[in-house]
């Protein structure tokens, strides 16, 4: 054993460095009603910057990219994306 700590599966990145990253969006992703808070979009997202609560998806948004992608692995298309102002 070497001790280096391995990172969970899934578990990417956490959105601690400081780095936000809201000015990097074109779209940002919004979560709607459809969600069912299955958790598939947070183990997806390359940010680290969802999670859910209350059985639903929840964006930091002063982390995310917008890049999309909990969008395209949502099996009940409950995330839409929004042209950011
Ligand atoms: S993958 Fe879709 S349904 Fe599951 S938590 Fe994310 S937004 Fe909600
Ligand atoms: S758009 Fe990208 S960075 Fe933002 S919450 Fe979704 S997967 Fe994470």
């Amino acid at each position: 054993m070497t001790g280096r700590k391995v990172a969970k599966a899934g578990v990417t990145s956490k959105p601690t460095t400081g780095l936000k990253k809201s000015g990097w969006r074109t779209f940002r992703p919004v979560i709607t009603e459809e969600c069912r808070g299955c958790g598939i979009c947070v183990m997806h997202c390359p940010e680290g910057c969802m999670k859910t609560e209350n059985k639903m998806a929840k964006v930091d948004y002063d982390y995310c990219k917008g890049c999309l992608l909990c969008a395209n692995v949502c099996a009940f298309k409950a995330i839409k994306s929004e042209m950011e102002k």
